[in-house]
């Protein structure tokens, strides 16, 4: 087993790791350190977040650049700001016997004019997201002559979040670039096209298989009825008293309504999304990750990236539609070495997608029972009872007020005394859970997945395309109108399943679905037509009544 001073990192930096607490090097940091440091010029590292590759090339870039020349030596590129300022606090940490290093992150949404006053201070290491490196670029704010390390970090991500031109870009103007690492969770033709172009045979280092989840999680689903989601959601929460866990939606909207919603119940959560300000984003950031928040609740984009230690579970409020989503998403917890569980909370029209989901994966997933309100109790109960056995009793003058407490519990047995002291933590929870209906969903029988069929990437859960006896002007079908457009946070495949949810239809009755921002129209069986309607007309949605009718008859 190899250990970090054997992969040829100088005195200040073995320091500075040990007093991390790291004693070994991850896979990736034992793979990539040594050819870095020894000069290999081009690398691509194939690997997941939460692997340590923001050490498996800090740490070598640290050791190379020049730390007496006070000019931009090397960039590392990554998608968001969150990233951003993570791999800079880690930078920090690594270069803590390095008093002459200068690191500096520059970002969208924060004062430019600080960032090019912060520049101007000289720094050896940048951190950018692409758009604010190319104004920076633009207004010759940055000075890249000089740069000689280029790093793509989830460059992956980058690309799927439209960046492919300004990386191109950035690539393109730094003409002293001597070597070029990229890191991506996934290898799709695009990143093998920009490896192709940009840099010289570069060296592969694969960790894990592509698309492979963590083999720390454990993935497990429950599956219940759509309207149930929100019920279940509490009760899985409740069923972890002490979780500290990312919840992810679909929609903004939901983000925000949910954590409303439990937050009004008692709970401890709070949304991030892109509907907040860079301010708001930030705050609950800081809340999460000292953890005076147990819980984040957050769509795709705004947790992309994020490193929070100590996740003890992420939850799927909903399944993701592509499988790296769910890579991504269940990435949260089980990192560095640290085990998590990824619960999911699916229709049981979900099942054959999760199923997919797994193959891809090649874990398995674990189905398991919504817990009954029952369980929960007997489960918050021991949470109850451990947290007072722990209670810390050594400060504080208890002593002094013991003899007055056992003059007026004089004749109240222990046990009662226990049952009152329990009554105050527990009275609405019990009576919360009292009656509390099984929200299982009985799957008859689940029917096998394919044992052969396509490996690579597969749009789950896309609307199919459909079929010919649903094309318009067939007299079995009819066209529904409804107010519920692209606006309300919805795309196509989110559409279908929740009107499918709302009416407890299968996807079959359905053909074309017609999405514009304010209004859709929905193809739909005949017979089917009325139950849709009745199901979803006339409803809430997000706090608005949704109308749903006969698109001929309006
Ligand atoms: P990353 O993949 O860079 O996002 O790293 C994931 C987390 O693992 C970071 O929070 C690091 O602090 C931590 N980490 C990185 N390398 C090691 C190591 N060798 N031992 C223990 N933890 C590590």
């Amino acid at each position: 087993m190899s250990t970090f001073e054997g992969l040829g990192l100088q005195e200040n930096l073995l320091k500075a790791i040990t007093s991390l607490g790291y004693t070994q090097p991850t896979p990736i940091q034992e793979k990539a350190i040594p050819v870095l440091l020894s000069g290999t010029k081009d690398l691509v590292g194939l690997a997941q977040t939460g692997t340590g590759k923001t050490a498996a090339f800090g740490l070598p870039l640290l050791q190379l650049l020049k730390a007496e020349q006070r000019f931009p030596q090397a960039l590392i590129v990554c998608p968001t700001r969150e990233l951003c300022m993570q791999i800079v606090s880690e930078l920090e940490l690594f270069k803590k016997y390095m008093a002459a290093v200068q690191v500096l992150a520059v970002y969208g949404g924060a004062s430019i004019g600080m960032q090019i006053r912060d520049l101007r201070r000289g720094v050896q290491i940048v951190v950018a997201t692409p758009g604010r490196l190319i104004d920076l670029i633009e207004r010759k704010a940055i000075n890249l002559e000089e740069i000689k390390y280029v790093v793509l970090d989830e460059a992956d991500e980058m690309l799927n979040m439209g960046f492919q031109d300004d990386i191109e870009f950035i690539l393109q103007n730094t003409p002293k670039r001597d070597a070029t690492w990229l890191f991506s969770a996934t290898m799709p033709a695009e990143i093998k096209r920009v490896s192709r172009k940009y840099m010289k045979d570069p060296m592969e280092i694969t960790v894990g298989t592509k698309n492979t989840a963590n083999k720390n999680i454990d993935h497990q689903f429950f599956v219940t009825n759509a309207h149930h989601r929100y019920e279940a959601l509490k009760r899985l929460i409740d069923f972890n008293p002490g979780i500290y866990g990312i919840i992810f939606t679909r929609t903004k909207a939901d983000a925000q309504n949910i954590s409303e919603k439990l937050t009004r119940e008692g709970y401890d959560i709070d949304a991030l999304h892109g509907d907040l300000t860079q301010q708001q984003r930030d705050k609950v950031m800081g809340e999460f990750r000292e953890k005076s928040l147990q819980l984040l609740i957050a769509t795709d984009v705004a947790a992309r990236g994020i490193d929070v230690q100590g996740i003890t579970h992420v939850i799927n409020y909903e399944l993701p539609d592509d499988v790296e989503i769910y890579t991504h998403r269940s990435g949260r917890t089980g990192r560095a070495g640290n085990t998590g569980v990824c619960l999911s909370i699916i229709h049981s029209r979900e099942i054959g997608k999760l199923r997919q989901i797994e193959r891809i994966v090649q874990v398995p997933f674990h189905k398991v029972e919504v817990p009954t309100g029952k369980d929960v109790c007997r489960k918050q109960f021991f949470h109850f009872m451990d947290k007072l056995l722990n209670a810390d009793i050594s400060h504080g003058d208890y002593e002094s007020y013991v003899p007055m407490m056992e003059e007026k519990f004089a004749d109240v047995s222990k046990e009662d005394v226990l049952k009152r002291v329990a009554a105050q933590e527990f009275t609405r929870f019990l009576k919360y859970y009292e009656n509390a209906e099984d929200l299982n969903v009985r799957v008859q029988r689940e029917r096998e997945a394919p044992s052969r069929g396509p490996r690579e990437r597969i749009p789950i859960g896309a609307v199919r395309s459909p079929r010919p006896s649903f094309s318009p002007g067939n007299g079995d079908f009819v066209k529904l109108f409804v107010n519920l457009g692209t606006k309300d946070g919805f795309y196509k495949a989110s559409f279908l399943q929740f009107v499918l949810d709302m009416s407890d239809l299968r996807k079959d009755v359905l053909g074309k679905i017609d999405m514009k921002e304010m209004n859709s129209w929905i193809e739909i069986d005949r017979k089917s037509a009325p139950q849709m309607i009745r199901a979803i007309d006339g409803k809430n949605y997000k706090g608005r009544r949704i109308r749903m009718n006969d698109a001929n008859t309006r």
